[in-house]
């Protein structure tokens, strides 16, 4: 999937979320969780720049997706020192929600294509759901729109509130 396509997932994934956590209050939360995921969204693909490292494989797996909500927990914890005020369980666990997520969404959408994902790396087996290929500028297009949309429909309605 490209970025255009990556950047739809996750707001696709986003949105639900980000309505859940205005809903709930949080509107903090829910703008750091929206910027964290579209600033991650094309994290994964960072092994097409480090020699070595198979792209599709390492760094796209729940491993990674755990190893990067761990790296935000710490951040999380260090924030939560830092302030003094606020809870440290409750920040790192944000922390580590918004990382594994970041690289999840990435993992979703390039499920999406026929070559698949190493979910299980280092099991070398390669997950697909055949729904498009990388390359479809429909399918990247497609997905992009339809994630702004959905943006927008949940900010409408955790502004306005459910009708
Ligand atoms: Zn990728």
């Amino acid at each position: 999937m490209y970025r255009t396509g990556h950047l739809g997932v996750s707001m696709l994934v986003f949105a639900p979320i980000g309505y859940l956590l205005v809903a709930a209050g949080e509107p903090l939360a829910a703008l750091v969780t929206g910027g964290a995921m579209l600033w991650l969204a094309m994290l994964p693909d960072v092994d097409h720049r480090i020699p070595g490292i198979p792209h599709r494989g390492p760094t796209h797996s729940l491993l990674f997706a755990a190893l990067v909500g761990g790296a935000f927990a710490g951040a999380g914890a260090l924030l939560a020192d830092g302030m003094g005020t606020v809870d440290r369980a409750r920040l790192s666990l944000f922390g580590f929600f918004v990382g594994s997520l970041s690289v999840g969404s990435h993992l979703l959408g390039d499920v999406l294509t026929p070559a698949g994902v190493n979910l299980f790396w280092p099991w070398g087996r390669e997950f697909s759901l055949y729904v498009t290929r990388a390359d479809s500028t429909i399918a990247n297009w497609g997905l992009f729109l339809l994630g702004v949309f959905a943006v927008a429909a949940a900010g409408v309605l955790a502004v306005q509130g459910l009708p």
